[in-house]
């Protein structure tokens, strides 16, 4: 069964489509970049991106939580996102779940921010839950995000 998945390289950050079904010699997997070698459940699986509106940056989300907030020394964000100093250190959560077939739904929640969190210009409410879908536009304080599925 072709179980090829995206994940990335825990070493080295690069993207990589991987058969993560643990065959192959020992069962081990690696990066063709940097030569790191470790069992599949260690390279995270990739489900989507995040843009950045100024700038252009990309984030990726991995299977399971994301947690998007600012970029401070304290921040325990997943995803730092910028320093905008309208954004929480957590101030939202995306959690891509497994659907039968190997896609994977995304869903946004707020995280009990102080400061505004917005959906294509909608606010969301405390402790919310969406559906995100592609190209979907979030406004965490002062910074907008482009949701991509992968
Ligand atoms: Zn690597």
């Amino acid at each position: 069964m072709d179980k090829k998945q995206r994940v990335i390289c825990p070493r080295c950050g690069a993207r990589l489509l991987m058969d993560t079904s643990g065959n192959g010699p020992k069962g081990k997997k690696e990066c063709p970049k940097c030569h790191y070698q470790d069992y599949p459940e260690s390279f995270p699986v990739v489900t989507g991106r995040l843009r950045l509106e100024e700038g252009g940056d990309t984030f990726y989300l991995k299977k399971g939580e994301n947690v998007l907030g600012r970029d401070a020394t304290s921040g325990t964000a997943d995803i730092k996102l910028s320093t905008d100093e309208y954004m929480s250190r957590r101030h939202a959560i995306i959690e891509a779940l497994p659907l039968p077939g190997g896609d994977y739904e995304h869903r946004l929640k707020e995280a009990g921010s102080l400061n505004a969190l917005l959906l294509n210009g909608k606010e969301v409410g405390r402790g919310e839950t969406l559906a995100l879908q592609p190209g979907d536009r979030l406004t965490l304080g002062r910074t907008t995000v482009t949701f991509e599925r992968l």
